[in-house]
Protein backbone atom coordinates (compact mmCIF):
# COMPACT_ATOMS: atom_id res chain seq x y z
CA UNK A 1 0.00 0.00 0.00
CA UNK A 2 1.34 3.76 -0.60
CA UNK A 3 -0.38 5.73 2.15
CA UNK A 4 -2.44 4.14 5.40
CA UNK A 5 -3.44 5.88 8.23
CA UNK A 6 -2.50 4.25 12.09
CA UNK A 7 -5.29 5.37 14.01
CA UNK A 8 -4.21 5.53 17.82
CA UNK A 9 -6.43 4.59 20.54
CA UNK A 10 -5.85 3.15 23.58
CA UNK A 11 -2.41 2.07 21.95
CA UNK A 12 -0.19 5.19 22.83
CA UNK A 13 2.58 3.90 22.34
CA UNK A 14 5.51 3.45 19.51
CA UNK A 15 7.02 0.24 21.10
CA UNK A 16 5.17 -3.38 21.33
CA UNK A 17 1.95 -1.60 18.98
CA UNK A 18 0.48 -4.64 16.94
CA UNK A 19 -1.54 -2.72 14.11
CA UNK A 20 1.16 0.25 14.06
CA UNK A 21 4.42 -2.18 12.95
CA UNK A 22 1.55 -3.96 10.67
CA UNK A 23 1.35 -0.40 9.38
CA UNK A 24 4.46 0.31 8.30
CA UNK A 25 5.37 -3.15 6.99
CA UNK A 26 2.75 -2.67 4.80
CA UNK A 27 3.07 0.54 3.33
CA UNK A 28 5.26 3.33 2.37
CA UNK A 29 3.89 5.97 4.24
CA UNK A 30 2.15 5.65 7.37
CA UNK A 31 -0.11 8.89 8.80
CA UNK A 32 -0.18 8.50 12.68
CA UNK A 33 -3.81 10.06 14.00
CA UNK A 34 -5.18 10.48 17.21
CA UNK A 35 -8.78 11.48 17.74
CA UNK A 36 -9.98 13.71 20.69
CA UNK A 37 -13.53 12.46 20.69
CA UNK A 38 -15.80 14.70 21.67
CA UNK A 39 -17.50 11.83 24.45
CA UNK A 40 -14.49 13.44 26.59
CA UNK A 41 -16.13 16.52 26.84
CA UNK A 42 -19.59 14.95 27.39
CA UNK A 43 -19.61 11.66 28.16
CA UNK A 44 -21.06 11.49 31.65
CA UNK A 45 -18.44 8.58 33.20
CA UNK A 46 -15.69 10.70 32.17
CA UNK A 47 -13.82 12.50 34.91
CA UNK A 48 -10.99 14.74 35.48
CA UNK A 49 -8.44 12.25 36.57
CA UNK A 50 -8.35 10.15 33.02
CA UNK A 51 -8.62 12.73 30.95
CA UNK A 52 -5.41 14.20 32.34
CA UNK A 53 -3.79 11.23 31.90
CA UNK A 54 -5.05 10.85 28.51
CA UNK A 55 -4.27 14.13 27.21
CA UNK A 56 -0.55 13.61 28.44
CA UNK A 57 0.08 10.59 27.53
CA UNK A 58 -1.14 11.81 23.81
CA UNK A 59 1.02 14.84 24.13
CA UNK A 60 4.54 12.17 25.46
CA UNK A 61 3.04 10.04 21.87
CA UNK A 62 3.21 13.16 19.81
CA UNK A 63 6.71 14.07 20.91
CA UNK A 64 8.30 10.14 20.29
CA UNK A 65 6.28 9.97 16.97
CA UNK A 66 7.92 13.58 16.46
CA UNK A 67 11.38 12.40 17.39
CA UNK A 68 11.01 9.36 15.04
CA UNK A 69 10.10 11.44 12.08
CA UNK A 70 6.10 11.16 12.64
CA UNK A 71 4.15 14.48 13.17
CA UNK A 72 1.11 13.20 14.62
CA UNK A 73 -2.12 14.32 13.41
CA UNK A 74 -5.01 15.49 15.78
CA UNK A 75 -8.05 16.27 14.76
CA UNK A 76 -11.21 17.00 17.72
CA UNK A 77 -14.53 15.43 16.79
CA UNK A 78 -16.40 11.90 16.42
CA UNK A 79 -14.08 9.55 15.42
CA UNK A 80 -17.37 8.24 13.63
CA UNK A 81 -17.17 11.83 10.96
CA UNK A 82 -13.30 12.42 11.52
CA UNK A 83 -11.84 9.16 10.24
CA UNK A 84 -14.17 8.66 7.25
CA UNK A 85 -13.24 12.34 6.45
CA UNK A 86 -9.79 12.65 7.14
CA UNK A 87 -9.12 9.33 4.71
CA UNK A 88 -10.57 10.60 1.80
CA UNK A 89 -9.31 14.25 2.37
CA UNK A 90 -5.51 12.20 2.53
CA UNK A 91 -6.66 9.59 0.08
CA UNK A 92 -4.95 6.71 1.97
CA UNK A 93 -5.85 3.05 0.96
CA UNK A 94 -6.61 1.80 4.70
CA UNK A 95 -6.76 2.84 8.44
CA UNK A 96 -5.18 0.64 10.89
CA UNK A 97 -5.91 0.56 14.15
CA UNK A 98 -5.74 -2.07 17.37
CA UNK A 99 -9.34 -3.84 18.46
CA UNK A 100 -11.50 -2.27 21.20
CA UNK A 101 -13.41 -4.48 22.64
CA UNK A 102 -15.99 -2.21 24.47
CA UNK A 103 -19.95 -3.01 23.33
CA UNK A 104 -20.30 0.95 22.28
CA UNK A 105 -16.42 0.88 20.29
CA UNK A 106 -17.25 -2.27 18.85
CA UNK A 107 -20.70 -0.54 17.00
CA UNK A 108 -18.55 2.40 16.15
CA UNK A 109 -15.84 0.12 14.45
CA UNK A 110 -18.43 -1.48 12.41
CA UNK A 111 -20.28 2.21 11.38
CA UNK A 112 -16.48 3.00 10.74
CA UNK A 113 -16.02 0.15 8.45
CA UNK A 114 -18.85 1.11 6.02
CA UNK A 115 -18.27 4.32 5.98
CA UNK A 116 -14.93 3.83 4.63
CA UNK A 117 -15.40 0.63 2.73
CA UNK A 118 -18.30 2.78 0.89
CA UNK A 119 -15.10 5.04 -0.15
CA UNK A 120 -12.75 2.24 -1.07
CA UNK A 121 -10.87 2.93 1.64
CA UNK A 122 -9.85 -0.49 4.30
CA UNK A 123 -10.23 -0.46 7.76
CA UNK A 124 -8.46 -3.42 9.31
CA UNK A 125 -8.18 -4.05 13.16
CA UNK A 126 -5.61 -6.22 15.23
CA UNK A 127 -5.61 -7.68 18.52
CA UNK A 128 -3.41 -5.92 20.47
CA UNK A 129 -4.60 -5.17 24.18
CA UNK A 130 -5.12 -8.93 25.09
CA UNK A 131 -2.77 -11.48 24.09
CA UNK A 132 -5.95 -13.89 23.82
CA UNK A 133 -9.19 -12.36 22.29
CA UNK A 134 -12.76 -13.45 23.55
CA UNK A 135 -13.40 -16.20 21.12
CA UNK A 136 -9.69 -17.70 21.55
CA UNK A 137 -10.08 -19.43 24.97
CA UNK A 138 -13.25 -21.56 25.58
CA UNK A 139 -13.82 -24.42 27.31
CA UNK A 140 -13.92 -27.78 25.77
CA UNK A 141 -17.53 -27.48 24.49
CA UNK A 142 -16.80 -24.70 22.38
CA UNK A 143 -18.27 -21.62 25.45
CA UNK A 144 -16.68 -18.77 26.72
CA UNK A 145 -15.63 -19.33 30.07
CA UNK A 146 -17.62 -17.83 32.97
CA UNK A 147 -15.13 -19.11 35.94
CA UNK A 148 -12.06 -17.95 36.80
CA UNK A 149 -9.32 -20.41 37.56
CA UNK A 150 -9.62 -23.05 34.36
CA UNK A 151 -9.42 -19.66 32.05
CA UNK A 152 -6.68 -18.87 33.52
CA UNK A 153 -5.78 -22.41 33.31
CA UNK A 154 -6.00 -22.32 29.67
CA UNK A 155 -4.62 -18.88 29.47
CA UNK A 156 -1.29 -19.89 31.04
CA UNK A 157 -1.12 -23.20 28.70
CA UNK A 158 -0.22 -21.00 25.99
CA UNK A 159 2.58 -19.27 24.56
CA UNK A 160 2.03 -14.89 24.32
CA UNK A 161 3.70 -13.57 21.17
CA UNK A 162 6.90 -12.07 21.62
CA UNK A 163 6.68 -7.89 21.55
CA UNK A 164 7.05 -5.88 18.58
CA UNK A 165 9.89 -4.01 18.23
CA UNK A 166 9.93 -0.39 18.65
CA UNK A 167 8.82 1.84 15.55
CA UNK A 168 11.97 2.90 13.14
CA UNK A 169 12.58 6.89 12.04
CA UNK A 170 10.39 7.74 9.30
CA UNK A 171 12.73 7.05 5.72
CA UNK A 172 11.09 10.45 4.08
CA UNK A 173 9.84 13.42 5.57
CA UNK A 174 6.06 13.62 5.76
CA UNK A 175 4.07 15.91 4.99
CA UNK A 176 2.64 18.78 7.25
CA UNK A 177 -0.71 18.02 7.71
CA UNK A 178 -3.32 20.16 9.26
CA UNK A 179 -3.99 19.32 12.82
CA UNK A 180 -6.49 20.62 15.95
CA UNK A 181 -4.84 21.78 19.18
CA UNK A 182 -4.56 18.96 22.32
CA UNK A 183 -5.35 20.72 25.85
CA UNK A 184 -2.94 19.31 27.93
CA UNK A 185 -5.30 20.69 31.22
CA UNK A 186 -8.84 18.37 31.37
CA UNK A 187 -10.26 21.73 32.11
CA UNK A 188 -10.70 22.51 28.59
CA UNK A 189 -12.95 19.69 28.28
CA UNK A 190 -14.23 20.89 31.03
CA UNK A 191 -12.93 18.62 33.89
CA UNK A 192 -11.03 20.62 36.39
CA UNK A 193 -8.51 18.58 37.78
CA UNK A 194 -7.92 18.37 41.53
CA UNK A 195 -6.38 15.29 41.68
CA UNK A 196 -2.35 14.60 41.93
CA UNK A 197 -2.28 11.83 38.94
CA UNK A 198 0.87 9.78 38.02
CA UNK A 199 3.03 10.49 35.43
CA UNK A 200 1.48 9.41 32.38
CA UNK A 201 3.26 8.21 28.73
CA UNK A 202 5.53 5.26 27.44
CA UNK A 203 8.45 5.81 29.34
CA UNK A 204 6.77 6.59 32.62
CA UNK A 205 5.41 3.02 31.77
CA UNK A 206 8.16 0.63 31.39
CA UNK A 207 9.79 2.45 33.63
CA UNK A 208 7.10 1.49 36.43
CA UNK A 209 7.33 -2.11 34.85
CA UNK A 210 10.85 -1.97 35.48
CA UNK A 211 11.15 -0.77 38.75
CA UNK A 212 8.00 -3.48 39.35
CA UNK A 213 9.55 -6.35 38.17
CA UNK A 214 13.31 -5.42 39.80
CA UNK A 215 12.05 -5.98 43.38
CA UNK A 216 8.72 -5.98 44.26
CA UNK A 217 7.01 -8.60 42.05
CA UNK A 218 8.94 -10.88 44.56
CA UNK A 219 6.99 -10.29 47.01
CA UNK A 220 3.44 -9.51 45.38
CA UNK A 221 1.65 -12.49 46.66
CA UNK A 222 1.76 -10.77 50.70
CA UNK A 223 2.56 -7.34 49.82
CA UNK A 224 -0.35 -6.51 47.40
CA UNK A 225 -2.90 -6.54 50.07
CA UNK A 226 -1.75 -4.13 52.40
CA UNK A 227 -2.72 -0.28 51.15
CA UNK A 228 0.38 1.56 53.15
CA UNK A 229 2.25 -0.51 51.45
CA UNK A 230 3.63 0.19 47.64
CA UNK A 231 3.15 -3.58 46.75
CA UNK A 232 1.53 -3.65 43.44
CA UNK A 233 2.87 -2.25 39.98
CA UNK A 234 0.68 0.99 39.69
CA UNK A 235 0.21 -0.12 35.95
CA UNK A 236 -3.33 -0.39 35.50
CA UNK A 237 -3.79 3.35 33.85
CA UNK A 238 -0.93 2.32 31.20
CA UNK A 239 -2.46 -0.80 30.61
CA UNK A 240 -5.67 1.28 29.98
CA UNK A 241 -4.32 3.84 28.07
CA UNK A 242 -2.01 1.41 26.24
CA UNK A 243 1.31 3.39 27.02
CA UNK A 244 2.77 -0.15 27.49
CA UNK A 245 1.91 -3.58 25.62
CA UNK A 246 0.76 -6.37 27.33
CA UNK A 247 3.26 -8.55 25.49
CA UNK A 248 5.86 -6.43 26.96
CA UNK A 249 4.60 -7.25 30.33
CA UNK A 250 4.73 -10.15 29.69
CA UNK A 251 7.69 -11.33 28.50
CA UNK A 252 9.76 -9.33 30.91
CA UNK A 253 7.80 -10.74 33.43
CA UNK A 254 8.57 -14.56 32.22
CA UNK A 255 12.32 -13.24 31.32
CA UNK A 256 12.34 -12.06 35.65
CA UNK A 257 10.75 -15.45 36.82
CA UNK A 258 13.22 -17.28 34.87
CA UNK A 259 16.03 -16.25 36.83
CA UNK A 260 14.15 -16.23 40.40
CA UNK A 261 14.07 -18.80 42.95
CA UNK A 262 10.80 -21.25 43.50
CA UNK A 263 9.23 -19.05 46.20
CA UNK A 264 9.77 -15.38 43.93
CA UNK A 265 8.51 -17.41 41.23
CA UNK A 266 5.46 -18.25 42.88
CA UNK A 267 4.72 -14.13 43.45
CA UNK A 268 5.44 -13.77 39.96
CA UNK A 269 2.66 -16.26 39.16
CA UNK A 270 -0.01 -14.66 41.63
CA UNK A 271 1.13 -11.21 39.59
CA UNK A 272 0.27 -12.89 36.24
CA UNK A 273 -2.83 -14.47 37.30
CA UNK A 274 -4.19 -10.65 38.29
CA UNK A 275 -2.91 -9.82 34.67
CA UNK A 276 -5.18 -12.74 33.84
CA UNK A 277 -8.07 -11.34 35.37
CA UNK A 278 -7.88 -8.49 33.44
CA UNK A 279 -8.21 -10.32 29.87
CA UNK A 280 -10.57 -12.63 32.02
CA UNK A 281 -13.44 -9.56 32.40
CA UNK A 282 -12.54 -8.34 28.36
CA UNK A 283 -13.60 -11.53 27.38
CA UNK A 284 -16.85 -11.56 29.43
CA UNK A 285 -17.50 -8.17 28.41
CA UNK A 286 -17.35 -8.88 24.89
CA UNK A 287 -19.45 -12.70 25.17
CA UNK A 288 -21.79 -11.40 27.38
CA UNK A 289 -22.26 -7.50 26.67
CA UNK A 290 -25.41 -7.56 28.77
CA UNK A 291 -23.36 -7.00 31.60
CA UNK A 292 -23.36 -2.99 30.90
CA UNK A 293 -26.71 -2.58 31.23
CA UNK A 294 -27.65 -5.33 34.21
CA UNK A 295 -26.44 -7.94 36.36
CA UNK A 296 -24.25 -11.06 35.16
CA UNK A 297 -27.01 -12.95 36.62
CA UNK A 298 -29.99 -11.65 35.06
CA UNK A 299 -32.14 -12.76 38.44
CA UNK A 300 -30.41 -10.07 40.38
CA UNK A 301 -31.59 -6.95 38.49
CA UNK A 302 -34.73 -7.65 40.56
CA UNK A 303 -33.03 -6.82 44.01
CA UNK A 304 -34.26 -3.74 45.45
CA UNK A 305 -31.85 -1.48 46.31
CA UNK A 306 -31.87 1.19 48.23
CA UNK A 307 -32.08 4.89 47.47
CA UNK A 308 -31.09 6.91 50.25
CA UNK A 309 -28.94 9.52 48.55
CA UNK A 310 -27.56 10.77 51.50
CA UNK A 311 -25.91 7.23 52.12
CA UNK A 312 -24.71 7.63 48.70
CA UNK A 313 -23.17 11.28 49.83
CA UNK A 314 -21.76 10.11 52.68
CA UNK A 315 -20.03 7.07 50.78
CA UNK A 316 -18.70 9.50 47.65
CA UNK A 317 -17.34 11.88 50.41
CA UNK A 318 -15.75 9.31 52.48
CA UNK A 319 -17.82 10.60 55.13
CA UNK A 320 -19.78 6.91 56.50
CA UNK A 321 -18.05 6.61 60.23
CA UNK A 322 -16.30 3.32 58.78
CA UNK A 323 -12.55 4.66 58.80
CA UNK A 324 -11.15 2.02 56.42
CA UNK A 325 -14.21 3.06 53.91
CA UNK A 326 -13.87 6.98 54.28
CA UNK A 327 -9.93 6.73 53.86
CA UNK A 328 -10.52 4.13 51.02
CA UNK A 329 -12.97 7.02 49.11
CA UNK A 330 -10.55 10.49 50.22
CA UNK A 331 -7.88 8.49 48.41
CA UNK A 332 -9.32 8.00 45.58
CA UNK A 333 -10.94 11.42 45.47
CA UNK A 334 -7.64 12.83 45.85
CA UNK A 335 -5.48 10.85 43.48
CA UNK A 336 -7.58 9.22 41.30
CA UNK A 337 -6.72 5.78 42.60
CA UNK A 338 -7.25 3.00 44.84
CA UNK A 339 -5.67 -0.02 45.82
CA UNK A 340 -7.75 -3.57 45.04
CA UNK A 341 -8.00 -4.70 48.70
CA UNK A 342 -9.81 -1.13 49.39
CA UNK A 343 -12.32 -1.29 46.01
CA UNK A 344 -13.37 -4.52 47.09
CA UNK A 345 -14.19 -3.30 50.92
CA UNK A 346 -15.82 -0.05 49.47
CA UNK A 347 -17.94 -1.85 46.81
CA UNK A 348 -19.23 -4.18 49.33
CA UNK A 349 -19.88 -1.56 51.81
CA UNK A 350 -21.50 0.17 49.01
CA UNK A 351 -24.15 -2.56 48.18
CA UNK A 352 -23.87 -5.12 51.11
CA UNK A 353 -23.99 -2.49 53.79
CA UNK A 354 -25.81 0.49 52.54
CA UNK A 355 -27.70 -1.78 50.25
CA UNK A 356 -27.31 0.55 47.12
CA UNK A 357 -27.26 -0.92 43.77
CA UNK A 358 -23.47 -1.96 42.17
CA UNK A 359 -23.91 0.30 39.40
CA UNK A 360 -24.27 3.17 41.30
CA UNK A 361 -20.85 2.70 42.82
CA UNK A 362 -19.42 1.89 39.47
CA UNK A 363 -20.75 5.01 37.31
CA UNK A 364 -18.86 6.66 40.39
CA UNK A 365 -15.37 5.14 39.97
CA UNK A 366 -15.80 5.25 36.41
CA UNK A 367 -15.43 9.27 36.80
CA UNK A 368 -13.01 9.04 39.87
CA UNK A 369 -10.44 6.68 38.94
CA UNK A 370 -6.92 6.94 36.41
CA UNK A 371 -7.76 3.95 35.57
CA UNK A 372 -11.40 3.49 34.96
CA UNK A 373 -11.89 1.13 32.19
CA UNK A 374 -15.35 -0.78 31.32
CA UNK A 375 -14.74 -4.24 32.08
CA UNK A 376 -12.69 -3.98 34.70
CA UNK A 377 -14.75 -2.09 36.61
CA UNK A 378 -17.67 -3.46 35.84
CA UNK A 379 -16.29 -7.14 36.75
CA UNK A 380 -14.69 -5.59 39.71
CA UNK A 381 -18.36 -4.23 40.94
CA UNK A 382 -20.30 -7.19 40.18
CA UNK A 383 -17.78 -9.51 41.84
CA UNK A 384 -17.96 -7.26 45.57
CA UNK A 385 -21.86 -7.49 44.97
CA UNK A 386 -21.97 -10.97 44.14
CA UNK A 387 -23.95 -10.75 40.57
CA UNK A 388 -21.26 -11.19 38.70
CA UNK A 389 -19.65 -14.58 37.00
CA UNK A 390 -17.29 -16.18 39.43
CA UNK A 391 -17.91 -13.84 41.83
CA UNK A 392 -17.89 -13.62 45.77
CA UNK A 393 -21.26 -15.22 46.80
CA UNK A 394 -23.97 -12.81 48.03
CA UNK A 395 -23.44 -14.02 51.30
CA UNK A 396 -19.73 -13.37 51.50
CA UNK A 397 -19.94 -9.65 53.26
CA UNK A 398 -16.85 -8.18 54.39
CA UNK A 399 -16.45 -6.67 57.99
CA UNK A 400 -15.27 -3.39 57.41
CA UNK A 401 -13.77 -3.02 61.02
CA UNK A 402 -12.21 -6.55 60.60
CA UNK A 403 -10.92 -6.20 56.86
CA UNK A 404 -9.44 -2.61 58.18
CA UNK A 405 -7.55 -5.00 61.45
CA UNK A 406 -6.77 -7.16 59.36
CA UNK A 407 -5.16 -4.83 55.97
CA UNK A 408 -4.24 -1.70 58.00
CA UNK A 409 -3.60 -2.91 61.12
CA UNK A 410 -1.93 -0.09 62.47
CA UNK A 411 -3.63 2.19 60.99
CA UNK A 412 -1.20 3.86 58.75
CA UNK A 413 -3.04 4.52 55.74
CA UNK A 414 -6.59 5.69 57.85
CA UNK A 415 -4.50 7.95 59.60
CA UNK A 416 -3.13 9.54 56.18
CA UNK A 417 -6.49 10.05 54.96
CA UNK A 418 -8.58 10.49 57.57
CA UNK A 419 -6.37 12.91 59.64
CA UNK A 420 -8.52 13.66 62.25
CA UNK A 421 -8.33 9.97 63.99
CA UNK A 422 -4.63 10.24 63.79
CA UNK A 423 -4.37 10.84 67.55
CA UNK A 424 -6.33 7.34 68.08
CA UNK A 425 -4.47 4.27 69.31
CA UNK A 426 -4.11 1.33 66.98
CA UNK A 427 -6.63 -0.83 68.91
CA UNK A 428 -9.32 1.88 68.48
CA UNK A 429 -8.45 3.57 65.14
CA UNK A 430 -10.86 1.10 62.93
CA UNK A 431 -13.55 1.50 65.46
CA UNK A 432 -13.83 5.12 66.77
CA UNK A 433 -17.23 4.94 68.09
CA UNK A 434 -15.61 2.85 71.15
CA UNK A 435 -14.40 6.03 72.58
CA UNK A 436 -17.48 8.77 71.79
CA UNK A 437 -16.06 11.85 73.45
CA UNK A 438 -12.59 11.46 71.23
CA UNK A 439 -14.87 10.96 68.56
CA UNK A 440 -16.73 13.71 69.12
CA UNK A 441 -13.73 15.71 69.60
CA UNK A 442 -12.31 14.99 66.91
CA UNK A 443 -15.46 15.86 64.65
CA UNK A 444 -15.21 12.32 62.78
CA UNK A 445 -19.01 11.20 61.88
CA UNK A 446 -20.66 8.64 63.47
CA UNK A 447 -21.83 5.40 61.74
CA UNK A 448 -24.19 6.14 59.02
CA UNK A 449 -25.14 2.63 59.45
CA UNK A 450 -24.67 -0.46 62.06
CA UNK A 451 -22.46 -3.06 59.98
CA UNK A 452 -24.36 -5.67 62.44
CA UNK A 453 -28.25 -4.31 61.41
CA UNK A 454 -27.46 -4.46 57.70
CA UNK A 455 -25.81 -7.90 57.31
CA UNK A 456 -29.25 -9.81 57.99
CA UNK A 457 -31.18 -6.85 56.08
CA UNK A 458 -28.45 -7.92 53.00
CA UNK A 459 -29.21 -11.30 52.82
CA UNK A 460 -32.77 -11.06 53.14
CA UNK A 461 -32.93 -8.48 50.03
CA UNK A 462 -30.74 -11.47 48.12
CA UNK A 463 -32.84 -14.36 49.01
CA UNK A 464 -35.99 -12.44 48.09
CA UNK A 465 -35.11 -12.70 44.56
CA UNK A 466 -33.40 -16.44 44.45
CA UNK A 467 -36.84 -17.28 46.14
CA UNK A 468 -35.63 -17.71 49.43
CA UNK A 469 -32.95 -20.47 48.69
CA UNK A 470 -29.17 -20.18 48.67
CA UNK A 471 -26.76 -21.88 51.16
CA UNK A 472 -25.01 -19.69 53.42
C1 LIG B 1 -14.88 -2.59 42.45
C2 LIG B 1 -13.63 -2.69 41.61
C3 LIG B 1 -13.46 -1.83 40.53
C4 LIG B 1 -12.32 -1.92 39.73
N1 LIG B 1 -12.18 -1.06 38.67
C5 LIG B 1 -11.09 -1.17 37.87
C6 LIG B 1 -10.94 -0.31 36.76
O1 LIG B 1 -11.79 0.53 36.46
N2 LIG B 1 -9.81 -0.43 36.01
C7 LIG B 1 -8.84 -1.35 36.29
O2 LIG B 1 -7.83 -1.42 35.58
N3 LIG B 1 -8.97 -2.19 37.33
C8 LIG B 1 -10.06 -2.12 38.14
N4 LIG B 1 -10.17 -2.96 39.21
C9 LIG B 1 -9.15 -4.00 39.41
C10 LIG B 1 -7.97 -3.62 40.33
O3 LIG B 1 -8.43 -3.03 41.50
C11 LIG B 1 -6.99 -2.67 39.65
O4 LIG B 1 -6.63 -3.19 38.39
C12 LIG B 1 -5.71 -2.53 40.47
O5 LIG B 1 -6.01 -1.98 41.73
C13 LIG B 1 -4.72 -1.65 39.74
O6 LIG B 1 -3.55 -1.49 40.49
P1 LIG B 1 -2.16 -2.03 39.94
O7 LIG B 1 -1.97 -1.60 38.54
O8 LIG B 1 -1.13 -1.63 40.93
O9 LIG B 1 -2.44 -3.60 39.95
P2 LIG B 1 -1.51 -4.89 40.10
O10 LIG B 1 -1.91 -5.57 41.36
O11 LIG B 1 -0.07 -4.60 39.91
O12 LIG B 1 -2.02 -5.82 38.91
C14 LIG B 1 -1.45 -5.74 37.59
C15 LIG B 1 -2.54 -5.46 36.57
O13 LIG B 1 -3.46 -6.53 36.52
C16 LIG B 1 -4.77 -6.02 36.24
N5 LIG B 1 -5.64 -6.38 37.36
C17 LIG B 1 -5.29 -6.57 38.65
N6 LIG B 1 -6.36 -6.94 39.38
C18 LIG B 1 -7.41 -6.97 38.54
C19 LIG B 1 -8.79 -7.28 38.69
N7 LIG B 1 -9.30 -7.66 39.85
N8 LIG B 1 -9.59 -7.18 37.62
C20 LIG B 1 -9.09 -6.83 36.40
N9 LIG B 1 -7.79 -6.53 36.21
C21 LIG B 1 -6.96 -6.60 37.25
C22 LIG B 1 -4.65 -4.52 36.11
O14 LIG B 1 -4.51 -4.21 34.75
C23 LIG B 1 -3.37 -4.23 36.87
O15 LIG B 1 -2.72 -3.07 36.44
C24 LIG B 1 -11.32 -2.90 40.03
C25 LIG B 1 -11.51 -3.75 41.12
C26 LIG B 1 -12.65 -3.65 41.91
C27 LIG B 1 -12.81 -4.59 43.07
Amino acid sequence: MKKVIHWFRRDLRVTDNTALSEAVRRAEQVIPVFVLEDAMQTGPDVGAARAAFLLRSVDSLRKNLEALGYPLVIRRGKSVDVIPALARELGVQAVFANRRYEPYALRRDDKIFNALNGIGVGFEVFKDAVAWEEREILTQAGNPFTVFTPYSKAWKARAVAPAHPKLSPAKGKLPQIPSDELPLDPAALGHPLTQSVQEPGEHAALETLKQFLAGPVFRYAESRNFPSEQGTSLLSAHLRCGTIGPRTIYNRLKAAREKATPDQQRNCDVWLSELIWREFYLQILVNFPHVTKGAFRPEYDRLEWSTNEDHFKAWCAGMTGYPIVDAAMRCLNATGNMHNRLRMIVAMFLTKDLLISWQRGEMYFMKQLIDGDMAANNGGWQWSAGTGTDAAPYFRIFNPVSQGEKFDAQGKFVRQWVPELAAFPDDLIHQPWENPLMASRAKYPPRIVLHEEQRPKCLAMFKAVKGGGGAE
